[in-house]
């Protein structure tokens, strides 16, 4: 009640990621506001010091050292994945209520400033290069990814075309654990697609899906096969990220089942890489669960010498990658094309 005794309706309080959580985050150098986070990638730190650039860079041609890693739902998903390395353990509910979530520009400006906070302490190393540590405090691209299901942000649509509205954007990708179709089917409708759009996609049958995503709904083997089917039509660039987990989801008998998903999804590209024995997963996996790069490439041309659709567009061995490019649904690989 107000002075003058009208009622003034409170605002909803933000969701917020808990205060241990947030802490752990931050001595992991994650930047967080309200229930969002943001970190410097491991690959933009190297690119400032001019010691590699990123595989998307190679594939893509999108900007390591401008990149901005972050996520609008940090600590919100639907699945417990075992390869996961963030701090899913502490994952939190399966709905973001769209009373309690912030704005987009909010978001972006806390994240902004928090980034910023991570880079500058870059400066006062004479290792690094200036100019670039100057350039990255804009942006030019955008992964939304990070940590937790980012489609379960209500807002994301808005996000999305916010960024696109900004003068320096020229990338956004957007990783999907395909829990949430209506969400894809709203960007799609709102004119709000990333201009890659990324499906995660570990499993070729119900079982292993179920074994290896650990998923919260009973319907998420539906779920994820709806936004499969959605691929083939959106008007974006497309992607299966494919995490190949030695002894779990590599078998000969497991090859069958993945060339239907693949022909199916038609997508542009297929990113086949090794899962990475990093972070929280290591408490989940053994490091003799990652593929050799060896393998990786034994697994792509099983795919390719069956399919006259996909072929091997390149690969990268210190991230343990191979893409595949859809020869049917041809598009220029580099997004300079687009620029
Ligand atoms: S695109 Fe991905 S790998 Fe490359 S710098 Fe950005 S977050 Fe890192």
């Amino acid at each position: 009640m107000s002075c003058s005794g009208e009622f003034v309706e409170k605002e909803p309080e933000l969701i917020q990621i808990k205060p241990n959580i947030v802490q752990q985050l931050k001595k992991a150098k994650y930047g967080v506001a309200d229930h969002s986070t943001v970190e410097l990638c491991h690959w933009t730190k190297k690119s400032f010091k001019n010691e590699g650039t990123c595989y998307k860079h190679k594939f893509y041609g999108i900007s390591t050292h401008k990149c901005m890693e972050f996520s609008p739902a940090g600590m919100h998903c639907e699945n417990r994945c075992v390869y996961c390395w963030r701090p899913m353990e502490f994952y939190d509910s399966l709905k973001m209520d769209k009373q309690k979530v912030a704005e987009p520009k909010d978001i972006m400006s806390k994240l902004m400033e928090e980034r910023r906070k991570l880079i500058v302490g870059h400066f006062g190393d004479p290792r690094q290069d200036k100019q670039k540590i100057e350039e990255s405090l804009i942006p030019s691209h955008y992964a939304i990814s990070l940590s937790g299901e980012p489609t379960m942000y209500p807002k994301l649509p808005d996000l999305i075309k916010y960024l696109k509205s900004l003068e320096a954007t020229k990338s956004i990708f957007l990783v999907t654990n395909g829990q949430e179709p209506e969400m894809i089917q709203r960007l799609a409708d709102e004119d709000a697609l990333p201009t890659q759009l990324y499906l995660s996609t570990n499993a070729s049958d119900y079982d292993s899906f179920l074994k290896i995503n650990r998923p919260k709904y009973d319907d998420s083997w539906q779920r994820w096969n709806k936004t499969l089917e959605m691929l083939a039509d959106l008007d974006t660039r497309t992607v299966l990220r494919v995490t190949l987990i030695k002894d779990w989801n590599d078998s000969e008998k497991m090859m069958s089942g993945y060339r239907s998903i693949f022909e199916k999804s038609n997508v542009h590209f297929i990113e086949i890489k090794s899962y990475m024995h990093i972070g929280r997963s290591t408490n989940r996996l053994e490091y003799e669960n990652m593929v050799e790069m060896d393998d990786v490439r034994k697994f792509s041309e099983q795919i390719t010498k069956k399919s006259d659709r996909f072929e091997v567009m390149d690969e990268s061995e210190v991230s343990r990658i191979v893409v595949l490019q859809n020869k049917k649904r041809f598009t220029e690989r580099y997004l300079s094309a687009y620029a």
